[in-house]
């Protein structure tokens, strides 16, 4: 869990609503917000699932209130324990808890079994034996309303088949029960919508208790209303079931009355959200699990190198609005480099090395450097790092014939360079083997030049280069990151998103020779590999002896934000 304080959450248009109703003569005078957050443990928790974690217990955390953590596993369908686990684990780890209201909607079949025989009683729900195909054949449109000639069958008939769908005397989908509301209403989710329906299917908790199921929009409210939820907090394309979730409320003996509010989906450019396509990229194997540091999962993210505090600092700054919007990848990532910038110690470390060696440094000698942790963090102290005649460098540091401005190694110019915290060097030439590769790179280094400044106070042009002591180096094999896919809506309608995948997602680096300091380093631990972005250890693959790194962020900002 993150140490960082959480700052409370900025006034949004859901707080203005909330500010109303707990007002002196407003519907929830005197009471505690209560919300709660309803994941369906079919698949892992991603960033969007972040977004409406902060609104739903930030909102709470704002106000004093309580959030409660509900499985919303009414559809008996694919749901497993391993997502309950997993869902529990990632929203401890962005920082929030639900104390001990952790609770399963499927705990509720009862009571809403109970309702829905009570809405037969009074004359509003009926047991309709259109099939599906006639139901929405029988739908009308705007200037037609809907018919069903089981409408008006009588309250005893309804109760009677009610009972017996639920003891099983019938298959799938030969009756349903539904609600009687408006088969006229220009709300089609009020043209008496089914409330439940036959499903022959064992269910991960209730096994086969039941084999009828009830419907989203009869079960949440219904939920809700069972745990005393005061707002209802829930993503936009539910605002045309409003009306029914109040009806639901309206007509049952509902012992509170929830407030349902909707907001804005957060979308994120080239990835995509949807749980069934994560899934598919699971099982069909085109990333590497849940946690693969592509995905963007909670658990893939945090492997990725995310924190706690970026994502909240994400949620945050994107705001909770009406109006759907989808947010650049880019913005993610400068919310983590903002995080990683302040709190990630700075190290070397190699990634495409090539041999560097310091020919008239001693054969055989060694000396050590106290490098600083953090430039703007005097407290966060330094770390030593040994220097000897065989060193590392990046192989694009060496250029034999060097490019125009080229400010690095090169044995065609005279240039100088630092290599940092250590000595000042200079290009002394190369050696290639039988193709003409070059295998190692020779330099001369200015002994009166300890730490990285001349003694004479020249100017140095060269570039300050990272380096590695061969001697004591650590490999290590290090994973570069991009996006999952090319086209930047690959979750929009009618795409085919997996032809949209990166074929480069994913470059894998070994043989990298990292600073002796990191040979211990263990996961969560992230580091600013010097020049080359933030990385951090992987949870999953790193042992010591067998290091593994994710590349987190790069150190550039491609993301601009908007004037
Ligand atoms: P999917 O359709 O991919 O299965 P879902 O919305 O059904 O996703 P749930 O597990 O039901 O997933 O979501 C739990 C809560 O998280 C809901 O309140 C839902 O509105 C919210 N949520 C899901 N996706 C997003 C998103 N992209 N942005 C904001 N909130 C989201
Ligand atoms: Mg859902």
């Amino acid at each position: 869990m993150s140490e960082q304080k959480k700052p409370s959450m900025a006034q949004n248009f859901i707080h203005d609503f909330i500010d109303e109703d707990i007002a002196e003569n407003g519907r929830y005078a005197g009471m505690t917000v209560h919300t709660r957050f309803p994941p369906e443990p079919n698949g892992y928790l991603h960033i969007g699932h972040a977004k409406a974690i902060y609104v739903d217990f930030g909102t709470a955390e704002k106000y004093g209130g309580l959030c409660n953590l509900r499985m919303d596993d009414t559809n008996p369908t694919k749901e497993d324990t391993e997502y309950v686990d997993a869902i529990q684990e990632d929203i401890h780890w962005l920082g929030y808890d639900w104390g001990d209201r952790f609770y399963y909607a499927s705990d509720y079949f009862d009571q809403m079994y109970e309702y829905a025989v009570e809405l037969i009683r009074a004359g509003k729900a009926y047991v309709c034996q259109l099939s599906a195909e006639e139901m929405s054949a029988n739908r009308g449109d705007v200037n037609t309303p809907a018919v069903s000639p089981y409408r008006d069958r009588p309250i005893e008939e309804s109760l009677d088949l009610f009972q017996r769908m639920k003891n099983g005397e019938f298959p799938d989908g030969a009756m349903t029960l539904r609600a009687k509301i408006d088969l006229a209403s220009g709300n089609f989710n009020l043209r008496d919508p089914a409330i439940y329906r036959i499903k022959h299917q064992s269910h991960h908790r209730t096994g086969d208790k039941w084999c009828i199921y009830p419907m989203y929009d009869f079960a949440h409210p219904i939920e809700d209303a069972i745990e005393g939820i005061t707002h209802s907090l829930c993503t936009l394309e539910f605002e045309d079931h409003r009306p029914l979730y109040d009806w639901v409320i309206d007509n049952i003996s509902a012992p509170a009355k929830p407030r349902q509010i909707e907001f804005a989906r957060l979308g994120i450019d080239h990835t995509v959200m949807s749980k069934r396509k994560l899934r598919q990229l699971v099982e069909e194997h085109y990333v590497s699990g849940w946690d693969d540091p592509r995905m963007p999962t909670i658990c893939g993210l945090r492997r990725r190198g995310y924190t706690p505090a970026a994502i909240r600092n994400f949620s945050e700054q994107i705001g909770v609005a009406k109006a759907a919007s989808t947010v650049e990848f880019s913005f993610l990532e400068y919310c983590l480099r903002s995080d990683l910038d302040d709190t990630a110690p700075r190290v070397m470390a190699v990634l495409r090395p090539v041999p560097l060696t310091i020919i008239n440094y001693p054969e055989g000698q060694s000396e050590t450097f106290e490098i600083e942790n953090h430039p703007k963090h005097p407290e966060m102290g330094t770390h030593t790092v040994t220097f000897s005649r065989h060193l590392y460098i990046e192989a694009e540091d060496f250029m034999e014939v060097p490019v125009r401005k080229y400010k690095r190694l090169s044995p065609g110019c005279s240039m100088e360079c630092r290599l940092k915290g250590a000595y000042i060097v200079k290009c002394a030439g190369c050696v290639k083997d039988a193709d003409g590769n070059v295998v190692e790179v020779l330099a001369e280094y200015d002994p009166n030049s300890r730490g990285g400044d001349p003694a004479d106070g020249r100017k140095i042009k060269g570039a300050a280069i990272h380096w590695v002591d061969a001697a004591t180096a650590a490999d290590a094999e290090v994973r570069l990151y991009d996006d999952l896919f090319t086209d930047p809506s690959p979750d929009a309608a009618g795409k085919d998103f997996l032809a949209a995948l990166n074929p480069h997602s994913l470059e894998v680096l070994t043989g990298c020779k990292l600073e002796a300091s990191l040979a211990d380093a263990t996961a969560p631990a992230s580091f600013q590999f010097m020049r080359t972005g933030y990385f951090c250890v992987d949870n999953k693959d790193s042992k010591p002896g067998a290091l593994v790194f994710n590349r987190s962020v790069s150190l550039k900002d491609s993301f601009k934000p908007k004037k």
